[in-house]
C-alpha cells in the first residue's frame, strides 16, 4: 500500500520538531529514513503508525486519510530495536497475541502463526520464551508478530541496532528477503548509511525535521 505524508507537522509542547514534511512511499518499496540522532526519524515513524498524533497535515494509506485513526485501526506492523516481546509468553504466544485480541478462532490462529513462522524461519523456536532466544531470533519473532495480521505497511525503527555485527549482516538480508517475499511497503529508520544503501530501494535523508534528499542508493552513490 502506498503511503503519503502531506505537510506533516509534529510539535512536542511548544517545540516544532517536524514542519510541513512531504513524503511519498511507493507501493511495495522499502524506503530508508536516514539521518543523525534527533532529526525526527522516529517521530515520523510513530506518527505513521498512529502511536503519535499529528499536529498538522495528513497521512494517507492508499487513498485513505488515516491521520485521525488510532494505531490499532491502521493497517501497520511495527518493529522496534528492543523487540518489545512479552517476556512471559512463548514465541508462539507472542505471535498469536495480535490475532487473539481480535477474536480469531484457535485453528485459524494456529494456521496463521505457522505460516508466518515458516516465512521468517523460526518454526523450531516457537515454544521458547524471548529469554531463551538470541537477539536475531527475537527480532525474527518481533517481525512475525508485526506481520501476522498481514498489514499493508511495515515500519522498522532501528531494528538491527541491538544486534552484534555478524547478526546485523544476516538480519539485513533476512529483513530484505521477507519484505520482498511479502511485497509489503516498508519504511526503515536508521542512522547507518551502509544499512540504508544495502537494504532499501530508496533513501530519504533527514536533517532537523526536513527531508533534504531522496533518491535510489545508486544515484546517491554517484551524487553524494
Ligand atoms: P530520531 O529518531 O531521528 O533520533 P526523534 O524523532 O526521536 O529523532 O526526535 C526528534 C526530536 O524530537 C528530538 O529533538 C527529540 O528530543 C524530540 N522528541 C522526540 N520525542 C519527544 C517527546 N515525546 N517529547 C518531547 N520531545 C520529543
Ligand atoms: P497492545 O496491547 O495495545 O498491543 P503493546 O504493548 O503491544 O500494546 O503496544 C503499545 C503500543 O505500541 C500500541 O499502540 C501498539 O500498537 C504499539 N506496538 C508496540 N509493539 C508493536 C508491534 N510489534 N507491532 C505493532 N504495534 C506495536
Amino acid at each position: 500500500m502506498p503511503i503519503q505524508l502531506q505537510d506533516f507537522t509534529k510539535r512536542f509542547d511548544n517545540t516544532t520538531v517536524i514542519e510541513r514534511m512531504n513524503l511519498e512511499v511507493h507501493d511495495g518499496e522499502m524506503l530508508a529514513l536516514l539521518g543523525p540522532s534527533g532529526c525526527g526519524k522516529s517521530t515520523t515513524l510513530l506518527a505513521i503508525s498512529g502511536i503519535h498524533r499529528v499536529n498538522g497535515g495528513q497521512i494517507l494509506f492508499g487513498e485513505e486519510d488515516v491521520s485521525e485513526q488510532p494505531s490499532q485501526k491502521r493497517n501497520v506492523g511495527v518493529v522496534f530495536q528492543n523487540y518489545a516481546l512479552y517476556p512471559h509468553m512463548t514465541a508462539y504466544q507472542n505471535i498469536a497475541f495480535p490475532l487473539e485480541v481480535r477474536g480469531m478462532g484457535r485453528e485459524q490462529i494456529d494456521k496463521e502463526v505457522r505460516a508466518i513462522a515458516a516465512l521468517v524461519h523460526i518454526e523450531q523456536y516457537l515454544e521458547r520464551r524471548p529469554g531463551q532466544l538470541s537477539g536475531g531470533q527475537q527480532q525474527r519473532v518481533a517481525l512475525a508478530r508485526a506481520l501476522v495480521r498481514k498489514p499493508g505497511v511495515l515500519l522498522l525503527d532501528e531494528p538491527l541496532a541491538n544486534l552484534d555485527a555478524k547478526l546485523r549482516l544476516e538480519m539485513r538480508s533476512e529483513i530484505r528477503r521477507i519484505q520482498q517475499e511479502t511485497g509489503i511497503t516498508a519504511i526503515l529508520v536508521t542512522h547507518d548509511q551502509v544499512e540504508a544503501m544495502s537494504m532499501c530501494d530508496r533513501i530519504a535523508i533527514m536533517n532537523e525535521g526536513q527531508i533534504i534528499q531522496i533518491d535510489t542508493p545508486t544515484e546517491m552513490y554517484r551524487n553524494p
